[in-house]
């Protein structure tokens, strides 16, 4: 019998961040009021109510937050299975900060990390000694037990090559499930500076392919990459985020501005597009396409059917 698929609920805090980053989807956001503590725990209760598994906590940076513990608390307590947090990481960088969270009971917490070191991390953060709290941070979770990390990286024109470095880095910290997310130029940081950030896919995607073959020799086969064209990650299908969320996850996004219903399904039909090139494609079904902003400046010359 086919399993049914988890309600996984993305309940932004607000767009407020202690970084910067570059290409960040919600640049444009920051003065957007931050969610209230009460607010957030009615939203709390009603993604119990409506039967979450998965409930994702997400900024901005969620975890600046005097509230963030007390709001993590409070879901597992209604007994939400998975609460979870992507992250910038720096707050784990003090001890007893990363000891709270942890006793909060969060079930896992994402990291972002956008480069092997810290000259391509602070970078694309633009804020200096964001890399090296980070990774105080990692030894900290570290330090108290806390295994459940996984890694997310973004990828622009400043970092692409040193993926494959930063894939020892994963490696190096036994970082299990990574994410390695071709830059969304929707909204935000990409959208404003696309020429500067925004890779071609087929210039980024040997690095990206790169980098789930070194995860995968070192046994971490369950890497993924998300947001490209798969005829660049034909052999590699497996390791598609997109593939992955669609047959497992419904997902819905609760932010401070619009509430989405389908975010995978909005994604697909609204933001990312196949074109003419793609007719007769074998992997037209399971492939989203690319950006409709990458189309408006890149076209689609590069986008190869596969026969
Ligand atoms: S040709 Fe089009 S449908 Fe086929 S894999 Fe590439 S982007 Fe997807």
């Amino acid at each position: 019998m086919k399993e049914e698929k988890k309600l996984k609920i993305v309940l932004f805090t607000g767009y407020a961040c202690n970084n910067n980053c570059a290409f960040c989807v919600d640049a444009d956001k920051r003065a957007f009021p931050q969610k209230t503590t009460a607010g957030l725990l009615r939203e709390v209760l009603r993604a119990k109510t409506k039967g979450a598994y998965i409930l994702e906590i997400i900024g901005g940076e969620a975890t600046i937050r005097p509230d963030f513990n007390r709001v993590v608390a409070a879901a597992k307590k209604l007994g939400i299975p998975q609460v979870t947090c992507a992250t910038n990481g720096r707050v784990f960088a003090d001890p007893a900060a990363a000891r709270r969270i942890v006793r909060s009971g969060i079930d896992a917490l994402i990291f972002s990390v956008h480069g092997p070191d810290a000259r391509t991390h602070d970078a694309l953060t633009r804020a200096p000694g964001s890399f090296s709290q980070l990774k105080k941070g990692l030894k900290n979770l570290r330090a108290l037990g806390f295994e459940r990390v996984s890694g997310n990286t973004t990828v622009v024109k400043q970092n692409m090559a040193a993926l494959p470095a930063l894939a020892e880095f994963y490696i190096r910290n036994r970082v299990r499930n990574v994410e390695y997310i071709f830059v969304d130029p929707t909204y935000g940081g990409a959208k404003n500076d696309f020429k500067a950030l925004v890779p071609r896919i087929s210039k980024a995607a040997p690095y990206m392919r790169r980098a789930l073959a070194l995860g995968r020799a070192a046994g971490l086969d369950q890497w993924k990459v998300r947001y490209v064209p798969l005829c660049y990650f034909k052999d590699c299908t497996g390791q598609i985020s997109e593939i992955n969320e669609r047959g497992l996850f419904l997902t819905e996004h609760w932010a401070p501005d619009f509430v989405n219903k389908d975010a995978i399904g909005s994604r697909a039909a609204v933001s990312r597009k196949k074109t003419a090139r793609c007719r007769g494609c074998r992997l037209y079904s399971a492939c989203e396409g690319v950006w409709v902003e990458y189309l408006k400046n890149y076209g689609d010359a590069e986008l190869k059917p596969v026969i």
